[in-house]
């Protein structure tokens, strides 16, 4: 597994990042979110110097012939071994980039594709309040029962079920899962921090602004 904080700068690491999802994943978003898919992409960049290898996004759509497996990370990790074995690298010496945590599906295929880490902005608990998706959290609390259960029940004083971060290793034999968050936080002059913290808020608000054509799309997550 590789932290990718020991390869690069959080500022380095954020550049790249907020400049993909702003200019390479967002308009791919944008287009097949109206096409009929999901939100959410994904990409894949090179260690060693933070080049873009491949940008791709949730294919679902019917539209387009999607699949509901076809999950932006899903989809991203096909077509990079689509691409003939001598124009891209190892996935060892690759970093792995979400929109948003990953869900349970998503998490096995960047696992058993051999990538040995990933960094996400959206965290669950944004896409659950933030784009009322409430299928991540759900399906770890139904299938795999990874969640506080009883005691985040008990816990919540409106007697409403609340729900909690499912807890998967977040560092393991296979990867260093890290957040947008921590990157900000591991930015060592406060004022750059601070800097840096309002641009992600910015790039999360525009990804976000494609939520409600989004939302056209799907009834998972929806109130009823
Ligand atoms: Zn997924």
């Amino acid at each position: 597994m590789t932290d990718p904080l020991t390869l690069h700068s959080a500022a380095s690491l954020l550049t790249a990042f907020c400049d993909c999802i702003t200019h390479d994943i967002h308009p791919v978003s944008a287009k097949s979110v109206a096409e009929g898919s999901k939100l959410f992409g994904a990409a894949i960049f090179r260690k060693s110097d933070l080049s873009l290898i491949i940008a791709d996004t949730n294919q679902e759509g019917e539209e387009v012939g999607g699949s509901p497996i076809w999950h932006g990370e899903t989809w991203t990790i096909k077509r990079f071994f689509e691409m003939p074995r001598d124009t891209r690298p190892d996935v060892k010496e690759c970093l792995f980039l979400t929109t948003h945590e990953p869900c349970s599906l998503c998490l096995s295929a960047i696992t058993w594709a051999g990538f040995d880490n990933f960094t996400y902005m959206f965290t669950y608990e944004d896409t659950d309040k933030l784009f009322d998706i409430r299928g991540d959290l759900d399906v770890f609390e139904h299938v795999f029962h990874l969640n506080g259960g009883e005691t985040a029940q008990q816990a919540s004083s409106d007697g409403s079920k609340k729900q909690v971060r499912p807890e998967y290793k977040l560092r393991n034999k296979y990867f260093v899962a890290l957040s947008f968050a921590e990157l900000v936080a591991a930015v060592e002059d406060s004022g750059k921090r601070e800097d840096w913290a309002r641009r992600v808020e910015k790039v999360k608000r525009t990804y976000g602004s494609l939520s409600p054509e989004y939302r056209k799309n799907t009834d998972i997550g929806s109130s009823d």
